[in-house]
């Protein structure tokens, strides 16, 4: 039979990531990766084959600006290296409907665009590549992967705020973000520790978005994020948890317009915020400016806060996995946090954490906690793969 090859497509505000699979029996196979920076001005396109780069860097130039465009150009380049079967995209949110990936049509396209409200910042650009997809080759198979899919199994209460039912009924609901990672994660975890994938284990997903969830059995019982990607940790940008007194204070004392406000909560809070400096957590280890020391330190108490308030979740923990660009490669943000997870029966192991082995806690330590790097276009293209063999057998 001939081998199905399928795109994953990862957009964001200003980046278009992507990566080609091939199906095979062993699962999907990353033949391709690569991205289109800067989409809305002069596009930068980059593309690694294995290990080689395919070409050199190229800028596309003015006239390829838009998700359009630029779709189009990578349509036309994946095809010269392999026909493209299938896509597969990351959807930030699925709102309660759904719970797993979907094969789309313009109906269902349709019920995503009325999500936009409840991810305004990431929903719209998740879309875009979906219709210029369908307009560009209208008979592609389109999957769309979400972010809260995962959060469905968390419990009641966790899915709930404390607020009058009509709100609940209009979808005001603590969904959760960063599904496909913690998915993935899940999955990845019954190789690295077959004992502990079934157990309590708390991961951290720590990287410019940051989040944090609870899983038993591999599934989701509570995260931190809740109606949007603004909720629990403190992030690059982002503020996360606060006390909704902060936002009216800002309206009537500040006299902040809402717009202002969401700036501030979304763009310039969180590590950026607190340090005065940077959102970028490799420069503020390297600064020497006390500010720097206070946005890590803040960042680094509300994810041992955290570890506690999901411990109890789940009525205990029996281990930890770290993840995403701080999670995977900053040993001191798990050093610091580690060391005040003795409580739960964690004991760091310093030398295993330099050096970025896989698991970083001691022999000796009750708990294990673990380094595992995330890869949310891979889980996305084991659900496209799925869904390519359903759809092979039942035709
Ligand atoms: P996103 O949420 O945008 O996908 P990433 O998972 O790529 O974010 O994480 C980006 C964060 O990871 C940045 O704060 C970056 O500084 C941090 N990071 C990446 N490498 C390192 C490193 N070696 N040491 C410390 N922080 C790092």
């Amino acid at each position: 039979m001939e081998q199905q090859n399928f795109a994953v497509i990862n957009a964001g505000s200003s980046s278009l990531k992507f990566s080609l699979f091939a199906a095979t029996p062993a699962g999907p196979v990353r033949r391709i990766r690569g991205q289109i920076a800067e989409i809305n001005s002069t596009p930068i396109f980059s593309a690694r084959i294995g290990s080689h780069s395919a070409e050199p860097d190229r800028l596309l130039g003015e006239s390829y600006s838009g998700h359009h465009r630029c779709l189009d150009f990578l349509l036309a380049w994946l095809e010269q290296h392999a026909q493209v079967h299938a896509a597969g995209h990351r959807v930030v949110h699925g709102g309660l409907h759904y719970s797993q990936p979907v094969v789309l049509d313009a109906t269902i396209i349709k019920e995503l665009e009325a999500l936009i409200p409840l991810a305004p910042l990431h929903q719209p650009h998740n879309l875009q590549p979906i219709h210029a997809l369908a307009r560009l080759h209208p008979g592609l198979m389109q999957v769309a992967c979400f972010d809260t899919a995962f959060h469905a199994s968390k419990r009641k209460e966790a899915q709930q705020f404390p607020l009058p039912a009509t709100l609940k009924d209009a979808g005001v609901r603590r969904y959760g973000f960063h599904g496909l990672s913690y998915e993935y994660i899940a999955m990845k975890l019954k190789e690295v520790d077959p004992v502990l994938a079934p157990k309590r284990v708390v991961v951290a997903h720590l990287g410019n978005g940051a989040s944090m969830c609870a899983l038993h059995q591999g599934k989701a019982v509570d995260s931190t994020m809740g109606l949007t990607a603004a909720d629990g940790l403190p992030m690059g940008t982002r503020s996360g948890s606060l006390d909704p007194g902060v936002v009216f204070f800002m309206a009537r004392e500040m006299n902040m317009s809402l717009d202002t406000i969401e700036d501030i909560l979304y763009r310039q809070s969180g590590l950026k915020g607190v340090s005065g400096l940077t959102h970028d957590m490799r420069l503020l280890e390297q600064s020497n400016d006390p500010r720097a020391s206070e946005a890590i330190d803040l960042f680094v108490y509300r994810i041992q806060q955290q570890f506690g308030a999901l411990s109890a979740s789940l009525g205990g923990i029996d281990g930890a996995v770290f993840t995403a660009g701080i999670g995977e490669n900053s040993h001191l943000i798990r050093s610091k946090v580690v060391k005040g997870l003795q409580w739960l029966g964690f004991e760091l192991d310093e030398q295993a954490n330099a050096t970025h082995a896989s698991r970083i806690t001691t022999r000796q330590s009750n708990r294990p906690a673990y380094v595992i790097p995330t890869d949310e276009d891979l889980m996305i293209a084991h659900h496209v793969q799925h869904i390519l063999s359903e759809t092979q057998a039942s035709s």
